[in-house]
């Protein structure tokens, strides 16, 4: 073989190493590109499922806010509650009343506090039973809610067999006037008592009041409508007096 037969040889052998070399090369990038875009869709895959598993989350959360949110409302109107009658507490009726001072002194219109109390409820409860008794204060405190026909008038257990009402923007007529309905309605239920049916006293005070006055003022008014009550009672029960 001569010189340039072998120089030939050599490089047809170099072309088919080349060759080689460059498939293997275009192989291995290949492969390269193929694990690559693998990694990339199990990533997005990765990343979709993250992101559901976000909005899950986030709906989740959402929904224990709401959750929450209305626990905690049951809970202050429970806390706002007079647990037997289910009427507002002693505690709700003096936020209210300072609220409601402070509203109408800023308007200059009246508001007006009914005491109310169950005539001789010692002798019902002596004679039917305490059960029965609590029964009774149940009936009338839905009589007093039912029988008062403005949203922004309200009722109170003030503790034991007494009431308050507080009506905003009335004056004494105004207040007199629910005040009789109120008393007729008891009385009409006809609960018997051994004295014969349950009726209650009412105490109506009213008032405009002062632009200097504090909301601690608003105590004098309570104490008025107290007067009243008292009176009624002197009076013969089973009616009202305003002052
Ligand atoms: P008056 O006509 O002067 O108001 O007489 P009264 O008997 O209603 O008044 P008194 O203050 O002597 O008695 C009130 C009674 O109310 C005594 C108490 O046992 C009863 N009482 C207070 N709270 C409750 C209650 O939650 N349930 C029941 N069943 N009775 C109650
Ligand atoms: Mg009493
Ligand atoms: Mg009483």
């Amino acid at each position: 073989m001569d010189g340039s037969a072998i120089q030939a040889l050599v490089g047809q052998e170099l072309r088919a190493l080349h060759l080689g070399v460059a498939l293997f090369m275009g192989l291995l990038l290949l492969l390269g590109l193929l694990l690559v875009s693998r990694e990339i869709s199990f990533r997005r895959r990765e990343q979709r499922s993250l992101e559901q598993r976000n909005r899950d989350l986030e709906l989740e959360v959402q929904a224990r806010t709401q959750e929450l949110a209305a626990a905690n409302q049951e809970l202050s109107q429970l806390a706002a509650q007079d647990a037997l009658t289910g009427v507002g507490n002693r505690r709700s009726f003096e936020q209210a009343l300072a609220q409601a001072w402070a509203h109408s002194r800023r308007r200059q219109e009246p508001i007006a506090l009914v005491m109310v109390d169950v005539d001789h409820f010692k002798q019902y409860n002596d004679s039917l039973g305490h059960p029965a008794g609590d029964d009774c204060l149940r009936q009338v405190a839905a009589l007093l809610q039912t029988g008062l026909h403005r949203p922004e008038d309200r009722v109170f257990r003030y503790g034991g067999e007494e009431f308050v009402l507080l009506l905003t923007a009335t004056d004494v007529n105004g207040a007199v006037h629910c005040s009789e309905q109120l008393r007729r309605a008891v009385e009409a239920r006809a609960l018997p008592h051994p004295h014969g049916v349950v009726t209650i006293s009412l105490g109506v005070a009213s008032t405009i009041p002062d632009q200097r006055s504090s909301d601690g003022e608003a105590m004098q008014l309570l104490a008025r409508a107290d007067g009243a009550l008292y009176r009624a009672k002197e009076e013969g029960r089973n009616r009202l007096v305003a002052v």
